[in-house]
C-alpha cells in the first residue's frame, strides 16, 4: 500500500511538473486523490505538499532571479591570484618631476610612481590622458586575463588607452576595441604600434550599448571594464547599481548578446553577490535557452596588494 502510495504520489508530482495549465494541474490532482483515496493524515501532509510545489511552480511568487535559478544552472568559483613584476616603482623626487612635466596633480602621484606597472614600455613613448592614468589596466592583470584564453576574437567593450587591448592583441588574433571617446582610441592606436600589435586591432568609437557587430563578426570573449567612477570609488561595498556608468543592468544584458565567453574587471571592493543577482536577472528569461553557468571570481594582487577583481562567465549549452 505504502509503495503504491509512493509510486502514484511521484507520478503525481512528475504530472504537476509537466502540466503547463492550472486546470490541468487541478484536474490531475483530483483525478489523483480519487485514486490514492489516502487517509485523512496523509491527505493534509499531501495537500501541504502539493500547495508548497504549485507555490514554487508560480513565477509571480518568486523573485526574478529566483524564476531564472529554475531554468539556468549556476556554478560560483572564487579564487584568488597572486600576480608579480618587478618593473620598478619611480622615486617621491623623481615622481614629482614627472607630474610637473605631464602637468598633473598630485592626486596622480601613486599611479605616476607606477608606471611601469601600468606599460612596461612606457619609456618608448606611451600616451595616457589624465583620465586613463586611473583607470588603464596594470600591464601585469591585462597580460594575466589575455593569456587565459589565446588566438581569439576578442572585443574589448571599454578600452580606453588600451591596457587590454594591447595585451589581448599580443595573445590573440583579433580585438575589436570600443570606447565611446576619440581621444581614447588615438591613445590606444600610438600605445598598440610601440607594442606592435596596432595590425590585430580595430578601434570603433560608439556607445558600447548602441554596438551592432556585423552578421559575419563572431566573438569568443567580450572584455568589460567599465567605468567605476576614477579614484572616487567605494572601497567598501562597492554597489554595481550606483557606481558603474552607463546602467550596470544595461551593460550585463549588452555583454549577453554576443553569445560569448565574459571577463568583467571590477573593483577590488565589487559586492559579489550583487554581480551573481544582476547576472541572473539578465539571463534569458525562459527555459529554452538553459545553459550552464560558470561564475569565476579572481581576486587579483600584484605584490601581494589586492588591486582588482576579474570575474569570468562562461557557460555550456
Ligand atoms: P574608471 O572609472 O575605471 O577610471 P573610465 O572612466 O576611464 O574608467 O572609463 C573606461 C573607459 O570607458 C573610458 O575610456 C571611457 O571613455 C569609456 N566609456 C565610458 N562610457 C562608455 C560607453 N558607453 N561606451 C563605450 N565606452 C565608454
Amino acid at each position: 500500500m505504502f509503495a503504491a502510495k509512493i509510486k502514484s504520489k511521484l507520478q503525481y508530482l512528475r504530472a504537476i511538473k509537466k502540466a503547463s495549465k492550472p486546470q490541468d494541474l487541478s484536474r490531475r490532482r483530483v483525478k489523483y486523490l480519487a485514486v490514492a483515496s489516502p487517509s485523512h493524515d496523509s491527505l493534509a501532509k499531501l495537500k501541504e505538499e502539493l500547495e508548497e510545489q504549485e507555490e514554487l511552480g508560480n513565477p509571480q511568487n518568486h523573485s526574478k532571479s529566483e524564476v531564472q535559478s529554475w531554468h539556468h544552472k549556476l556554478d560560483i568559483k572564487y579564487k584568488t591570484v597572486k600576480l608579480k613584476t618587478n618593473k620598478r616603482i619611480l622615486s617621491m623626487v623623481e615622481a614629482k618631476q614627472q607630474l610637473k612635466k605631464l602637468g598633473l596633480t598630485s592626486k596622480y602621484l601613486n599611479f605616476v610612481r607606477k608606471k611601469y606597472h601600468l606599460f612596461s614600455r612606457f619609456d618608448e613613448g606611451t600616451l595616457l590622458d589624465p583620465e586613463s592614468w586611473y583607470s588603464v589596466t596594470p600591464e601585469p592583470i591585462a597580460e594575466y586575463i589575455a593569456k587565459k584564453y589565446k588566438n581569439q576574437s576578442v572585443l574589448d567593450a571599454f578600452c580606453g588607452s588600451g591596457g587590454n587591448s594591447i595585451q589581448f592583441a599580443r595573445y590573440s588574433d583579433h580585438v575589436t576595441c570600443i570606447d565611446i571617446d576619440p581621444i581614447k582610441l588615438q591613445n590606444l592606436k600610438h600605445n598598440a604600434r610601440i607594442y606592435g600589435v596596432l595590425h590585430k586591432l580595430e578601434p570603433v568609437q560608439t556607445n558600447f550599448l548602441k554596438f551592432k557587430a556585423p552578421a559575419s563578426k563572431k566573438f569568443d570573449l567580450v572584455c568589460l571594464a567599465p567605468p567605476w567612477g576614477g579614484t572616487e570609488y567605494d572601497r567598501n561595498a562597492f554597489d554595481l547599481r550606483k557606481g558603474i556608468t552607463p546602467n550596470f543592468d544595461a551593460i550585463m544584458k549588452k555583454s549577453l548578446e554576443f553569445g560569448c565567453k565574459a571577463v568583467w574587471i571590477l573593483p577590488r571592493s565589487t559586492m559579489q553577490n550583487q554581480f551573481v543577482e544582476i547576472l541572473k536577472e539578465n539571463l534569458p528569461s525562459t527555459a529554452l535557452g538553459k545553459k550552464n553557468y560558470t561564475i569565476e571570481f579572481e581576486n587579483l594582487y600584484i605584490n601581494d596588494r589586492f588591486l582588482e577583481v576579474a570575474i569570468w562567465v562562461t557557460w555550456k549549452a
